[in-house]
């Protein structure tokens, strides 16, 4: 209830106001309690403050007068919060830094960087941003009422990037200890037990491989062709592996590990590089194509990697010592397959070899259509094999293609180092 009333003039028209109105047309009220300003004050971004009042928008600790205080768009921030919401972003992911744990450089005088440290180590180790510097969206600056709202966006982000590190480098480490287990074993001519323990590396690489297929799979959709599956670093990851299983028998070479341990060393290189272009294509689907599941899913297929060295180590005492090769060769060529194939019924076709035996037809894109004809096992289109034949055709990718003729490999040693 106003009790003093103040008269005014304004173009040539008198009236009267109550003392806060008056006030405010004399530009004499707190901007943080709108009551009135009758002592000493503070002007700040075009407003003036009662001295108690002067406060940081986002934890209204009062700040010194003489003190410096930090502005955006109007608000007014103590200079810690002042920095948590507009410097400190993660040179990884740019997200914002707000009150965590981070690591800090100083890149020049004037610029200082920090990380969250999942960040950095996960670049430090594959070179990986989480986000590219022309990905950064453009989102308006934080708003103090936004304050809760990015601590919780914080959370999510840090969790995802604690996963990405702890699967990827796990992954990293038990491939490595996979390697120093084979040496040890080779080293005490337990040949028998490195070929197993080659097993459990070979699972590694069906896991890193189909992650990546995933992903170039996801990529193709968005007419994306990065390639991952066609760069040399799979052919020269599966040529290194061949190299390796060579030395998992008694050699008339004295001595082998250091030989082993090169070959290790290549192996572990390769497999970085590897893990690098699917993080980043991963990433590239969240940022770029705005999968958010991408990630994730890639990161799930390391989870199964125990699961498969156990059924790996059942398979290898299962191994029967009758063994057919008639997957090796292409039914249609008789050369082997080394590539991207379609394969149904433990044969395997070259893309080039996939067509109708009668018409030939090239259905190697449109491999369900085919049929396979059991009297003889060829291919025939549906027009010239309308009634009957076998369907059921897989599309088996590059790198499916390595993993199984390493397998296969592996397991035609394991048979001659047993029967020996
Ligand atoms: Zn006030
Ligand atoms: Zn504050
Ligand atoms: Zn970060
Ligand atoms: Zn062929
Ligand atoms: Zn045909």
């Amino acid at each position: 209830m106003c009790i003093k009333f103040f008269p005014y003039k304004e173009d040539g028209v008198k009236g009267v106001l109550c003392e806060t109105d008056y006030l405010r047309r004399l530009d004499l009220l707190c901007a943080k309690c709108c009551c009135a300003i009758r002592g000493p004050h503070i002007n700040a971004v075009n407003k003036k403050f009662h001295v108690e009042h002067f406060t940081c928008d986002v934890c209204n600790t009062v700040l010194p007068p003489s003190s410096n205080y930090f502005q955006n768009n109007g608000n007014i921030y103590c200079q810690e919060h002042f920095s948590e919401l507009f410097v400190n972003r993660c040179s990884g992911c740019h997200t914002l830094l707000i009150r965590q744990q981070s690591i800090k450089f100083d890149k020049n005088v004037n610029l200082k960087e920090q990380w969250h440290p999942e960040c950095y180590v996960i670049y430090k180790s594959w070179n990986v941003k989480l986000v590219l510097e022309d990905e950064v969206p453009k989102e308006p600056p934080v708003e103090p009422k936004d304050f809760n709202a990015e601590i919780e966006k914080q959370k999510i982000i840090e969790e995802k990037i604690g996963r990405i590190w702890s699967i990827l480098s796990a992954f990293e480490e038990s491939s490595a200890e996979c390697m120093a287990e084979i040496l040890s074993y080779v080293s005490e001519n337990l040949y028998l037990d490195g070929i197993e323990q080659a097993g459990n590396f070979l699972c590694h690489v069906d896991v890193l491989f189909s992650g990546i297929d995933e992903i170039e799979y996801k990529l193709s959709k968005f007419n994306d062709n990065t390639g991952l599956q066609h760069t040399k670093e799979p052919k020269n990851l599966a040529r290194k592996i061949i190299a390796l299983f060579s030395l998992l028998k008694p050699n008339p070479k004295q001595d082998t590990s250091q030989e082993i341990v090169e070959i290790g060393n290549d192996i572990s290189k390769i497999i970085k590089i590897l893990i690098q272009s699917a993080l980043k294509g991963a990433l590239k689907l969240e940022n770029v194509y705005k999968d958010k599941t991408a990630v994730d899913s890639f990161l799930a297929k390391f989870l199964t990697l125990d699961e498969m060295q156990s059924e790996s180590r059942r398979q290898h005492l299962m191994t029967s010592n009758e063994y057919s090769t008639h997957s090796e060769y292409c039914p249609v060529c008789h050369k082997s397959v080394e590539e991207e194939c379609i394969k149904l019924n433990g044969f395997r076709w070259h893309l080039h070899c996939f067509y109708c035996q009668n018409c030939k037809k090239d259905l190697h894109e449109a491999y369900e259509e085919g049929r396979l004809k059991p009297k003889n096992e060829k291919v025939y289109c549906k027009n010239c094999l309308p009634t009957y034949g076998m369907s059921g055709f897989v599309y088996v990718t590059q790198l499916k293609q390595y993993t199984f003729l390493l397998k296969d490999a592996l397991k035609r040693l394991y048979i001659i180092s047993t029967k020996e």
